[in-house]
């Protein structure tokens, strides 16, 4: 009895375990394609963007919001407009692998691997250059040329996700208790009150 007891516990852990794996990423699709609705439209990315904002950069995401067609595919795309020295600020997409190739410009990218190494990998970015950011780390690029930078980027999700850090954590609504944000960052809680009462822009 003990022993049967065991080993549906252990099958019950292995089968909720794998479940946690299957629903980390999109599903596999079950048909060629699935379109939720027929509404053709232009995705825009032959379009430069503004980039006259806080952090001087503009995503525009071409996920399963914008091509319908995308559901079930497990992929999308973005164009990312830099301005001279914008930055993409350090964010994460908690569904999707990205894959960055840059058109114009220069950037300066990297990643932070997650604990306890948390260790930084970083380059320099010329046009068809590449770099790819692993799912749900954190990651940023920034212009570090003269110029304006443009750069696409695929990710392997159709609705990726975006949770820029400091937005989450100093911007959030309604914000996070002082007291939490005090000890986690080691810091006086005029720190902490001075970033919570800054504009965090979001670029996306
Ligand atoms: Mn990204």
């Amino acid at each position: 009895m003990i022993k049967m007891s065991f080993h549906f516990l252990l099958a019950t852990t292995i089968l909720a375990f794998a479940l946690s794996l299957v629903y980390a990423s999109d599903p596999s699709p079950l048909q060629d394609f699935c379109v939720a609705l027929d509404d053709p439209k232009s995705a825009g990315l032959n379009i430069p963007r503004n980039t006259s904002n806080l952090v001087g950069s503009t995503v525009t995401p071409v996920n399963v919001v914008q091509i319908p067609g995308l559901n079930t595919l497990g992929i999308s795309l973005v164009r990312i407009d830099y301005a001279p020295k914008g930055l993409n600020p350090p964010h994460t997409h908690p569904r999707a692998t990205e894959i960055l190739v840059v058109l114009e410009g220069t950037l300066y990218v990297g990643f932070v691997t997650s604990n306890p190494d948390n260790r930084l990998f970083t380059k320099t970015l010329y046009p068809g250059d590449v770099f790819v950011f692993p799912e749900g780390l954190i990651h940023f690029q920034f212009n570090v040329g003269k110029t304006k930078a443009v750069a696409f980027a695929g990710l392997s999700s159709q609705n990726p996700g975006v949770i820029t850090i400091a937005n989450a954590v100093f911007g959030s609504n309604p914000k996070i208790s002082a007291d939490v944000l005090t000890k986690a960052f080691q810091v006086d809680k005029k720190v902490v009150d001075y970033l919570q009462a800054q504009f965090w822009w979001d670029n996306n």
